[in-house]
Order: C-alpha cells, then sequence, then structure tokens
C-alpha cells in the first residue's frame, strides 16, 4: 500500500550546494506489516519517515498511499515522534482529543473516542493529568492513543522509545505489539535498537552509512509466534 519508487531527497547547504539525504530509494510496504528502519544517525531514516508522512518533498521519484500521492500530511499517516509530542498545556484527553476536534466530532463524542483510546494504552487513571505529570513511558502511551484515536491506517514512529529506560521499553513493546495486532495498522517504525527492530517487526531495513540507501533488508516474520499468546515476551524473557 505504501510505494517508495526512485525516492531522491537533497537539502540546500547553507554554505552552497546540496546535501544528498536520500539517494534513489525504492520500497514497497505492505499494509498491515510492521515495517522497522535501523541505520547509523544521519543515513535519513528520519528524512524517509518524514517524506512518508508529506512532511518533506522528494526532488526525484514517487510516494504513493494506495495509489495517492502523499506530498501533504494527511489523516491516514500519523507521526509518533521520540518526545514533545504532546501540548503542554492540555490534559492527555484533550491531547488525544485534540485531532479529532480538527475533524470537527462534537465535544461528548470525541471525549468517548479519546477515552476508548486512553483506556487501550492502559491510562484511564491519568485521562486529567498535564504532560508535566507523566512519566516518560506515560506521554508516550499518550501520544499513542493520540495517533490512534485518528484512526489512521499508517502509524509512522520515529525512535519512539527512545528516551525510556530499558524496563519500559519492554512494557511499551508489549502493548505496540498488542495495539498492532487488534488494529491491524501498517507500522513504520525507526529504531537505533536491533533487538527492538527483531522483537517487533515483520521486515527490517538497515540503512546505510553512505546517506540515503539501503543496504540491507531481513525478513523476521517467520522467526517471530505470531499465534503464540504472549509473543513479546517470549522473545523479551530470553
Ligand atoms: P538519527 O538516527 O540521528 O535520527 P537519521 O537517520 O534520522 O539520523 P536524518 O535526520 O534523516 O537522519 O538526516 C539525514 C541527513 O539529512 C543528515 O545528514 C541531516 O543532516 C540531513 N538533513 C535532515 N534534515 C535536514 C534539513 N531540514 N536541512 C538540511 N539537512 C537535513
Ligand atoms: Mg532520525
Amino acid at each position: 500500500m505504501i510505494e517508495i519508487k526512485n525516492v531522491s531527497k537533497t537539502f540546500n547547504q547553507r554554505t552552497g550546494g546540496t546535501f544528498t539525504a536520500i539517494d534513489n530509494v525504492s520500497l514497497s510496504i505492505k499494509k498491515g506489516e510492521f515495517l522497522s528502519l535501523l541505520g547509523p544517525s544521519g543515513c535519513g531514516k528520519s528524512t524517509l519517515l518524514n517524506l512518508v508522512a508529506g512532511l518533506e518533498h522528494a526532488q526525484q521519484g514517487t510516494i504513493t498511499v494506495n495509489g495517492k500521492p502523499c506530498n501533504t500530511p494527511g489523516p491516514d499517516r500519523v507521526v509518533v515522534f521520540q518526545e514533545h509530542a504532546l501540548f503542554p498545556w492540555l490534559t492527555v484527553l484533550d491531547n488525544v482529543a485534540f485531532g479529532l476536534k480538527q475533524k470537527g466530532i462534537p465535544k461528548k463524542q470525541r471525549e468517548e473516542m479519546a477515552l476508548e483510546q486512553i483506556k487501550s494504552v492502559h491510562l484511564s487513571r491519568f485521562a486529567d493529568r498535564y504532560p508535566h505529570e507523566l512519566s516518560g513511558g506515560m506521554k508516550q502511551r499518550a501520544a499513542i492513543a493520540r495517533a490512534l484515536a485518528m484512526d489512521p491506517e499508517i502509524l509512522l514512529m520515529d525512535e519512539p522509545f527512545a528516551a525510556l529506560d530499558e524496563q519500559t521499553r519492554l512494557i511499551l513493546h508489549k502493548e505496540l505489539e498488542e495495539i498492532w495486532m487488534r488494529t491491524k495498522k501498517t507500522i513504520l517504525f525507526i529504531t537505533h535498537n536491533i533487538r527492538e527492530a527483531v522483537i517487533l517487526s515483520d521486515r527490517v531495513l538497515v540503512m546505510s552509512t553512505r546517506p540515503g540507501t539501503i543496504k540491507k533488508e531481513f525478513n523476521v516474520q517467520a522467526a517471530r509466534p505470531r499465534d503464540s499468546a504472549d509473543p513479546v515476551l517470549r522473545h523479551t524473557e530470553n
């Protein structure tokens, strides 16, 4: 459903000239697939994700979702960033309901919808808290709930758990796995953590130190016990 064809992205440099961040990348992501992007800092992972999000524009090539070009951000593709994703002046409930307000959904209904998503990330008791009153893991749960409230087809996650301690990260892996199995969303997930990529994904792409190219591709789906009652724990407890 996401088709990236011969995409190149360059940035103008302040000193003159251009810098190639993505160099002729082609890639297909299937509906419902969980794809992780790994690679060293500066290799172009966020740039590629931002292109799919419609936050950046490619000079060459095409990116389509279900055949439609994604030149602008859309409610079908929602991004979860590493941090600073929540509005500090809004409670968890109002943060999660924010996008629904933009969609024109009436107050009562959007609060019900937001509370349902807040419940799905186990934050019901904290719905009236402000972001500064939450732990890092709770903030990321709230950011995920806010993304899910928009009911996008695609979740774009740029190192969502990078700032968390190992324990919280493991819990959130399990929760994300549950969300993914329940909602069947397509997920593009950026991480520096190889273990995280393997645990969570169907497929792992490794981008190269030569900026903007894909170096390797691993299919990890076969190694993952999808039908297990507790697939993530089976991996993480080893
Ligand atoms: P990290 O793992 O550190 O997040 P990354 O793989 O996500 O790195 P990108 O943020 O995609 O890397 O950046 C790729 C390259 O493009 C880097 O060299 C970066 O300096 C450059 N770049 C990214 N955004 C811009 C911009 N808006 N203007 C100029 N150069 C940019
Ligand atoms: Mg990045």
